[in-house]
């Protein structure tokens, strides 16, 4: 399957970038002290503080679900529980993980537009109940940008927090594609996570470059105590962690998580572009990250598939392309042209 022609289904498809590999290849030198207490480990860490401008502590997980989850489930009891959005990936993606990790929180599900929280829906689901019988709201999560592919502003992460504190909740952020979102800001990592209020970030790697591996960034160095014991009784302790870690270094040092990222962002909005008002072709959510979700006729996404396209229609029966640090651009180009081509032989068709 090594010849085949790239594909767009998820951004999970990429390789590991040049940055990452080199660090890897050159933290595979001699022997180094295992279960984090090596150098790779103390620069990546360091890379982090240097990135977002502040002391936070830093871990390193295999995957987003057990970042998520190990994160949301430091932050709270079991008895507490958990605000996120409807679509978020906590809820329709990790198979119950936060609330096993957690030993049962709940999460309180809102139903909001765009997979995007506010601080009424937010405000509605805390304040709902404050009796016995109901978990009591400790955490609230958003995922930057969010699984359809928007993005939260700074001025809409700050008002975000500023409900959390009134009402006595942590904020947690799922980054996943946390690269995608500064790229589209164009703002510092600082500015849209611990300066705007949030508690904790899952920073995704594996979206940006790297074979595997999320960091956990926790900005009041507080609610770190003993993580690194809850990451080893899940399973997310690396023994070798030189190699989870040193691919961090080559991404943050050179600059290339956010090339990666504006890379993907960039080919979202070529395809966007190209696409816009084409008959019967609607873009279902803004194209703010990577990602473009379209709506089409079944005869247009059929066309698709018959001309060798991959796609996943999960959400909303659209046709999601998601676009990673390796997008070939003739082959973006490739796919706009075929949904052109497709959209008007179903018109000429019907
Ligand atoms: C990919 C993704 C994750 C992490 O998924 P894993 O497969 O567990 O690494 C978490 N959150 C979001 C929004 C994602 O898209």
């Amino acid at each position: 399957m090594i010849d085949q022609a790239q594909q767009f289904a998820s951004d999970n498809y990429a390789g590991i970038c040049p940055e990452a590999w080199n660090a890897m290849a050159e933290a595979n030198s001699g022997s180094a002290t295992a279960y984090g207490d090596d150098d790779w480990t103390q620069r990546a860490s360091d890379a982090f503080r240097t990135l977002f401008g502040t002391e936070c502590e830093v871990f390193f997980a295999f995957n987003g679900t057990a970042a998520n989850s190990l994160a949301l489930a430091s932050l709270g009891q079991s008895y507490h529980s958990v605000i996120c959005s409807s679509s978020a990936h906590v809820e329709t993606d990790e198979c119950g993980a936060p609330e096993f990790f957690s030993n049962g929180s709940k999460l309180l599900v809102a139903q909001t537009a765009g997979g995007k929280l506010t601080p009424e829906a937010v405000r509605g689901l805390a304040t709902s109940r404050s009796d016995i019988h109901f978990p009591k709201p400790r955490v609230v999560t958003i995922t930057q940008p969010t699984e359809t592919g928007q993005v939260y502003s700074v001025a809409e992460v700050r008002a975000l927090s500023a409900t959390c504190r009134e009402l006595g909740l942590r904020l947690h952020m799922d980054g996943a594609r946390f690269a995608h979102a500064c790229a589209t800001l164009g703002c510092s990592p600082a500015e849209i996570t611990w300066q705007a209020g949030v508690d904790v970030l899952c920073f995704g790697g594996t979206k940006n470059g790297m074979a595997v591996g999320e960091a956990v960034l926790f900005f009041e160095p507080t609610l770190a105590e003993d993580f690194d014991y809850r990451c080893k009784q899940a399973g997310q302790l690396a023994s070798k962690m030189r190699f989870l870690s040193a691919p961090w270094v080559g991404l943050l040092e050179s600059g290339a998580w956010l090339r990666n990222a504006e890379h993907g962002n960039d080919c979202a909005q070529r395809v966007a572009a190209a696409v816009a008002g084409l008959p019967g072709i609607e873009l279902m959510f803004p194209v703010e990250a990577n990602a473009v979700f379209l709506r089409a006729p079944e005869p247009v996404l059929e066309a698709l598939r018959a001309r060798g396209w991959r796609f996943y229609t999960f959400i909303g029966g659209g046709a999601r392309f998601m676009f990673a640090w390796d997008a070939d651009v003739a082959r973006v180009d490739a796919l706009a042209r075929d949904v052109r081509e497709a959209a008007l032989a179903a018109l000429v068709e019907a």
